[in-house]
């Protein structure tokens, strides 16, 4: 796109410059035959000179009609009498040649001297060209910026801030977010009755963050929000701040706020947060003035207004780990409500809300069809539910059946499996069964964190399910067996896969990593290996990165040592490979069970976990 644009402008430029040429052969050599020197003195020995004019360079004017045949050569003779009007006119570079006025007296020319005559010739030549080009340029700019930062829009700014008055959307219309709304009805509480907050002096937060994959509905939840409170609805999108001129961005930033106080209450929404509060520094290429500026005015505008007045803003991004932390500290946005990928009851409720317009088959059963997509976020659905009825619409159905679903989904999956990942059952088994693996072996081990939450929901590219374990207690020292503990955590799932299918996939490679990471840390860094003691072998890796001046991979140790660091982290590996299996295979029924569990529910909490595990004796 943007390569394609940069091409499309050089040929406007090619153009432009053509064009100048163009007007510079009309306008002046056309109409004028440039002559040497020499050959003028010729003519006006001979009398071929009507009259001329002196400037201080140059010196011009008419030649006579006839005879000029044998002054000068053929060719200079032609080009003079095809000249355009027939005129004769002549330049020519004036030299010093004091004889040159007895020479105009003796040959009877009328003559005159000029000042500078040239100053039109200058207009057209130069004033003309550059006018030309800074026409293409603000045209240019005008179709690359868009309609609002052409070259008199510089610093006007008229900021694409999109208005609502009236969203429309109620909470009804998000479903599986139940977590959210929780916390989001607080803000629409304050929206609506701002003074029985400002009553007893509490501060509303300013701003929220919605942490969310694309079509998860952040959008959606916070049109929602300002629906529910009845307040305007300002929007925006992060990448729409960030413009070529440096200083627009700012301005628009400064805009918005000025219109929405003037709407207060009402809701400010930032989407794509994270394309203008990328933190600072982060871009390889040195700073981005533009970005820069915008995103410290954003914090400025943060700061410096009264949410008494009853503006809100929320942001949204898919990427909140690449924010810069100012956007996080206290007073900005320092609440964040996560929407996660829906599980298959969010899934039933979010097509519930999208076939309410549609006139269904009695046949069509939504919980299977939640059943069949994995994976799928609310923007997936609501294209499913129209997908279907469009199907079912085009075969001259009365009413949209089962079967345009399955067509639907079969249609949907092809294009996001290329995208994001959409699993299959096989898959979809494995991966039950290895997280079931993990949330066993973690509540197996007492020094572990318990799991709070198992999810075979695909998050990403990377992840396709997780095992989330909240820590008890804050831990800032941890002791060999807290390691080995979690070693034996990490290990679980692949364990499990070997247990369960007698094979194993390519799904543990994340896990297998990190506990190969934490056992080189144990060996070479806490001195926690019976082999090698006490000695630390590489330098922290933060420093690594840091210290330049030592060439990078630099061992400060043996080749033999290497050997034995080595030899050390598999031995922790091995062991921690044959306690997890003992373990898996003590408890195989509850694996079994956990890994069915999944399979059915996709996500497991705690209060679940706890219900289908035994009581343990350790
Ligand atoms: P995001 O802003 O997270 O990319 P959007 O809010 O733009 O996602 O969602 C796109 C569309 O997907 C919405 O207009 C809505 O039709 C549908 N959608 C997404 N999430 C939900 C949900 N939880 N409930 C109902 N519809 C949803
Ligand atoms: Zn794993």
């Amino acid at each position: 796109m943007e390569k394609k644009q940069r091409q499309f402008a050089l040929w406007y430029f090619i153009a432009a410059f053509w064009l100048v040429l163009g007007i510079h052969e009309f306008l002046i050599a056309r109409h004028t035959e440039t002559l040497l020197y020499s050959d003028f003195k010729v003519l006006l020995k001979a009398s071929k000179v009507e009259d001329l004019s002196l400037g201080e360079r140059i010196i011009s004017g008419r030649l006579k009609r006839e005879g000029l045949e044998g002054l000068l050569s053929k060719e200079k003779v032609e080009e003079i009498q095809r000249l355009a009007d027939g005129e004769h006119r002549f330049v020519t570079i004036r030299v010093s040649d004091p004889t040159l006025i007895q020479e105009l007296e003796a040959s009877k020319v009328r003559f005159a001297g000029e000042v500078e005559s040239t100053w039109f010739i200058t207009l057209l030549s130069w004033v003309l060209p550059a006018l030309i080009f800074v026409g293409v340029w603000a045209f240019l700019m005008k179709r690359v910026g868009g309609p609002a930062s052409g070259l008199m829009a510089i610093g006007k700014s008229k900021a694409k801030v999109y208005m609502e008055k009236e969203t429309g959307v109620t909470f009804a219309d998000v479903a599986g977010i139940d977590e959210a709304r929780t916390e989001l009805m607080e803000i629409v509480e304050f929206l609506k009755t701002p003074e029985r907050y400002r009553r007893l002096g509490g501060k509303i937060p300013k701003g929220a963050l919605i942490v969310g994959a694309p079509g998860t509905g952040k959008t959606l939840l916070a049109k929602a929000v300002a629906g529910e409170a009845g307040v305007p609805f300002f929007s925006m999108s992060g990448s729409e701040f960030v413009e070529m001129f440096v200083g627009v961005g700012a301005a628009r930033v400064r805009d918005l706020f000025a219109q929405a106080q003037e709407k207060a209450p009402c809701i400010i929404f930032i989407d794509e947060l994270d394309a203008l509060g990328k933190a600072r520094g982060l871009n390889p290429m040195g700073g981005h003035d533009e970005r820069e500026q915008t995103l410290n005015q954003l914090l400025v505008e943060m700061d410096g207004f009264d949410t008494n007045k009853g503006v809100i803003i929320l942001a949204a991004t898919n990427r909140p780990e690449i924010l810069d932390p100012a956007l996080l500290r206290p007073g900005r946005f320092d609440r964040h409500i996560a929407l996660d990928r829906p599980d298959i009851r969010g899934r039933e409720k979010i097509l519930q809300v999208h076939a309410k317009p549609v006139k269904l088959s009695p046949e069509v059963d939504l919980s299977v069809i939640a059943a069949r997509t994995p994976g799928f976020v609310g923007a997936d659905l609501a294209n499913l539910v129209n997908e279907a009825a469009l199907l079912a619409a085009r075969k001259g159905k009365d009413a949209v059946e089962m079967a345009d679903f399955d067509e639907a989904i079969d249609r949907i999956v092809g294009g996001l499996e290329k995208k994001t990942r959409v699993m299959n059952p096989a898959e979809k088994e494995t991966v039950a069964y290895h997280e079931a693996g993990h949330a066993l072996v973690a509540e197996s081990r007492p020094r572990a964190d318990r799991v709070s939450k198992i999810s075979i929901i695909p998050r990403g590219v990377a992840a396709l399910g997780y095992t989330q374990q909240l820590p008890t207690e804050d831990r800032y020292l941890l002791k060999r067996a807290d390691l080995l503990d979690r070693l034996d955590v990490l290990l679980g799932g692949r364990v499990a896969e070997e247990l369960v299918f007698g094979d194993v996939s390519t799904g543990a490679q994340d896990d297998l990593q990190r506990a190969t990471d934490m056992a080189r840390l144990m060996v070479t860094q806490y001195g926690m290996s019976e082999h090698l003691g006490l000695a630390t072998f590489e330098e922290p890796r933060a420093s690594a990165f840091l210290n330049i001046s030592k060439p990078q991979g630099v061992r400060e140790y043996s080749e033999q040592t290497a050997q034995a660091i080595d030899e050390e982290i598999r031995k922790l590996l091995d062991d921690a490979h044959t306690r997890v299996e003992q373990t898996l295979a003590a408890r195989r029924g509850e694996l079994d069970a956990l890994g069915k569990l999944l399979l059915e529910k996709e996500v497991v909490d705690r209060e679940a976990l706890t219900q289908l595990l035994q009581p343990q004796k350790s």
